[in-house]
C-alpha cells in the first residue's frame, strides 16, 4: 500500500480527481455533522458499497452528490473497485480485508478535512436569465 501523501500527491497531477470540491451543502453538513460522524458514514458506505469480493453495480455504486463522503471517493479514486485496483494496489474480486477498508475511510477522512481547511465555497450562483432561448437552456444543461 502506498502512503497517503504519496497518493495526494498522484491524486494532485489528475485533473480529473481535482475536479472534485465540496460544494456549500455538503461543506455545511460536515461543520454540523463533525468529523467523527462523517467518519462512520464513510466507513458505513466503504462496507455496504465497496467491501464484497463483487459489489452490486461495481462502477456505479457511487453517486456524484448527495453525501460529502460521494465527492470524496471520487476526488480520491475510492468509488469502486477498478479505482481501488488502479489507484490503491487493492485487488479487485476479493473482499476488503478490515484494514484496507481503514485505508479508504483515512483517505476519504484526509481529503475531507483538506477541503473542510478551506473556507467556505460560495452559494450557487443563480441560474443567468440571459439566455431564455430554449435551445440555449439545453446547451447549458449538458454542461
Ligand atoms: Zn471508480
Amino acid at each position: 500500500m502506498t502512503s497517503v501523501d504519496d497518493l495526494f500527491m498522484r491524486l494532485s497531477r489528475s485533473a480529473f480527481r481535482q475536479r472534485f470540491h465540496l460544494g456549500r451543502a455538503e461543506y455545511v453538513y460536515c461543520q454540523q455533522k463533525g468529523e467523527a460522524l462523517i467518519r462512520q458514514h464513510a466507513a458505513d458506505f466503504v462496507k455496504q458499497r465497496l467491501s464484497a469480493a463483487e459489489p452490486a453495480n461495481d462502477g456505479r455504486q457511487t453517486p456524484m452528490r448527495g453525501h460529502p463522503v460521494f465527492i470524496a471517493q471520487h476526488a480520491t479514486a475510492t468509488c469502486c473497485r477498478g479505482c481501488l485496483s488502479k489507484w490503491h494496489a487493492i485487488p479487485q474480486h476479493q473482499a476488503l480485508t478490515a484494514e484496507q477498508q481503514a485505508w479508504v475511510v483515512a483517505v476519504i477522512g484526509r481529503w475531507i478535512q483538506q477541503e473542510m481547511a478551506q473556507p467556505v465555497p460560495p452559494a450557487r450562483p443563480a441560474k443567468s436569465k440571459s439566455h431564455s432561448d430554449d435551445n440555449d437552456n439545453r446547451q447549458l444543461d449538458l454542461l
